[in-house]
């Protein structure tokens, strides 16, 4: 199986062993052209890897909710709108299977086993996606869209987060401008004037500098209440952070003391764990769901 994910940044491709194991990966930046360019690029990428058959399907994940063979709610202007399966099935000149980034992350937790009880997954980057299990098995709901939380309202906002942020999707103060790598990389310049990536505002904690340590706090006050409603609405035995969250140790030793304010039961013993397999988790939840939908 060939999987792949298409991030606003990079694009990331594997090939999978039929028990999971990664036999080759390889990985290359997002042309800064538009969709053509972009297809090209997917297939340089894929020819490149190494132990290609003909015969092998590609298992593709994309941060959007996938709806039947429609890519809903997509973050990445050049994918918009199109017909991304049916394009990249007669560019590769391979059966395509799409999967939302959300729904790939639970899918290689739901794999692995070890968590019971619901399972919630978030997927923090450049854009913000979740996904659900019960019983070990991925709850897509009716339109594919469970737990995909990045364009409801921040959840309690203090008056400074009233301000009208304005989200790509229309709407104004959607989780995903606070709460992506995006989100925090505005907050910072916001106060400092300067343009640092989330992971150069993570390491400047320690530098003592006092607005990086600041725009972190805030992060994880805010991540305190979005999850704070996660667990109110779904009450999972587990949560666990994916993708690029900044301090991700941090975040989740510390955003459980912000839950007593906000849960709606007296005491949540829901676990925040962090993923660290960054897209690896993505293309093995890929090609696991891929894997299940061909043989169906
Ligand atoms: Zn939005």
């Amino acid at each position: 199986m060939i999987t792949l994910t298409i991030d606003h940044r990079i694009f990331a491709a594997a090939i999978l062993s039929d028990g999971g194991d990664f036999i080759s990966r390889a990985e290359c930046p997002a042309p800064a052209g538009g969709y053509r360019d972009w297809l090209v690029a997917i297939c340089d990428l894929v020819a490149g890897l190494d132990g290609a058959l003909p015969h092998m399907s590609v298992a593709v994940a994309v941060p959007a909710i996938i709806s039947g063979d429609r890519t809903e709610i997509m973050p990445l202007g050049n994918l918009a709108g199109a017909d991304l399966r049916r394009d990249l099935q007669s560019a590769l000149s391979r059966e395509v299977f799409l999967t939302g980034f959300g729904e790939a992350l639970t899918a290689f937790h739901a794999a692995i086993g070890k968590t019971e009880g619901p399972l919630v997954t978030l997927w923090i980057g450049s854009s913000c996606h979740g996904g659900l299990a019960a019983n070990g098995s991925i709850v897509t709901g009716a339109h594919g869209a469970a737990v995909n939380w990045a364009h409801l309202q921040l959840p309690a906002p203090v008056p400074h987060e009233l301000d009208g942020r304005p989200c790509w999707c229309g709407r104004n103060g959607c989780v995903e401008t606070f709460l992506s790598t995006y989100g925090l990389e505005d907050d910072y310049e916001r106060v400092t004037g300067d343009r640092l990536t989330a992971a150069q505002i993570a390491a400047a904690t320690s530098s003592n500098d006092i607005v990086a340590e600041s725009v972190i706090q805030v992060f994880e006050d805010r991540l305190g209440r979005a999850t704070a409603m996660i667990i109110s609405l779904i009450d999972p035995a587990t949560i666990i952070l994916g993708g690029d969250t900044p301090m991700p140790e941090r975040m989740c030793e510390r955003v459980p003391r912000k839950w007593p304010g906000y849960v709606q039961v007296d005491r949540s013993n829901t676990r925040l764990a962090w993923c660290d397999a960054g897209h690896g988790a993505l293309l093995r939840g890929a090609a696991s769901l891929a894997s299940a939908r061909r043989g169906g």
